[in-house]
């Protein structure tokens, strides 16, 4: 299920080109074109789920899927050890600008204790 105008399901059809590092039939994960770390990768479902308010129980498989290969590429790029932070912005005042569900994986220096 693709939304015509939404950037993330744009990536996933390679319609705007990205640095993709996974992908498999539900999920992909590209660097995000902003970093805020010196890794900092964007891990979206491809279907289009505006934010985790539209997450209910048929998903729970795909969000447990999503975590499972996050930690897999956080061991890949060498932060599992060091240590990482996952991020999921929802709504307005979460920050979320993008209403494609995504995880930001951010790692690869210390990051500031504060959240929120
Ligand atoms: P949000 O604030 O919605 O949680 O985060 C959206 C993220 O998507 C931001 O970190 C932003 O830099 C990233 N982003 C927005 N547009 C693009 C794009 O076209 N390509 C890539 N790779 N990342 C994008
Ligand atoms: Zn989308």
């Amino acid at each position: 299920m693709q939304v015509s105008d939404c950037i993330f399901c744009k990536i996933a059809q390679r319609e705007i080109p990205s640095e993709i590092v996974y992908e498999d039939d539900e999920i992909l994960a590209f660097k995000d074109i902003q970093p805020l770390a010196p890794v900092h990768l964007v891990i979206i479902p491809k279907i289009h789920l505006r934010s985790l308010n539209e997450v209910n129980p048929e998903h729970e498989r795909l969000i447990g899927h999503i975590f499972g290969v996050i930690c897999r590429l956080a061991e890949e790029l060498g932060v599992a050890a060091t240590g990482y932070r996952v991020v999921t912005n929802t709504g307005t005042d979460g920050g979320q600008v993008v209403g494609h569900l995504h995880f930001h994986l951010l790692g690869g220096q210390a990051l500031e204790a504060k959240i929120g």
